[in-house]
């Protein structure tokens, strides 16, 4: 009975982190437009058909309807259904690593954000000005919330985490060597999760390395944008950060 509830815990969970990531597609597909993506309903962009509720649900509705618009035939970009299962995903890993908790709430912001500017770089190289505006916000109310509070994190050590990596990236960024985006990015975590944000940008580095690696083997011309890499690693920065850091000062004690 247990496992059962769990397992329904886990499918809402699912649920709204893809009900978020759906949101935050349209977002990303209406904004550039400059249309609305509040008031205006889902529709079709090829037949311009107004999507009823069953065409609504996360996953499911791609799915049951095989990718296809139900009107019109023409297919849905995979982009949708990529965008909901990592940001499903991504909520119920958070869920299972944290249990529940104010920290927990504020991955199921965190996670989808991540993922949707990951998609924005892979796809335009640039990251999103709204995407590290929200992150910042999130460390922003943190930050406040552990004035108050205490927390993991200090206060004070959000601000550390606010510029001890965008710093440095900053003159990195200066001498032409990295994206102003990946700096506002570094920063706007770093505010969220603290010290956390370096082992999140050695996990970054150490996986777009190794997938870099791979490209240059593969001998298939790429550019490979860091975006997607910062995310994994602040991720699983703001999972396991502090995880990290405790096992590595106990090698030296
Ligand atoms: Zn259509």
């Amino acid at each position: 009975m247990d496992f059962i509830l769990a397992l329904l815990i886990c499918l809402v969970i699912f649920m709204l982190g893809a009900s978020l990531g759906s949101f935050l597609n349209v977002v990303l597909c209406r904004k550039p437009k400059k249309e609305d993506f509040i008031k205006k309903r889902s529709y079709c962009p090829e037949c311009n058909h107004t999507l009823k509720w069953y065409e609504l649900i996360p996953v499911f509705s791609f799915l049951l309807q095989k990718g296809r618009c139900r009107n019109c035939q023409t297919r849905i970009r995979a982009q949708y259904l990529i965008m909901e299962i990592f940001c499903g995903g991504a909520n119920v890993w958070a869920f299972l690593a944290m249990g529940f908790n104010i920290e927990t709430v504020f991955a199921f912001i965190l996670f989808p954000v991540l993922v949707a500017l990951s998609i924005e770089d892979i796809k335009k190289t640039e990251i999103p000005y709204w995407c590290t505006g929200t992150i910042t916000v999130l460390g922003l109310a943190a930050t406040l919330i552990s004035v108050f509070h205490p927390t993991k994190v200090m206060w004070y050590e959000h601000l550390i985490g606010l510029v001890i990596i965008s710093l440095p990236f900053a003159v990195f960024c200066y001498l032409g060597a990295m994206g102003g985006g990946d700096v506002q990015l570094t920063a706007a975590a770093g505010l969220l999760i603290g010290w956390a944000i370096v082992p999140s940008v050695l996990v970054a580095m150490i996986v777009g390395g190794i997938f870099g690696l791979f490209v240059k083997l593969s001998k298939k011309r790429a550019t490979i944008c860091f975006g997607p890499f910062l995310a994994i690693g602040i991720a699983a920065g703001y999972i396991y950060g502090y995880d990290i850091i405790q096992w590595y000062s106990g090698i030296f004690r």
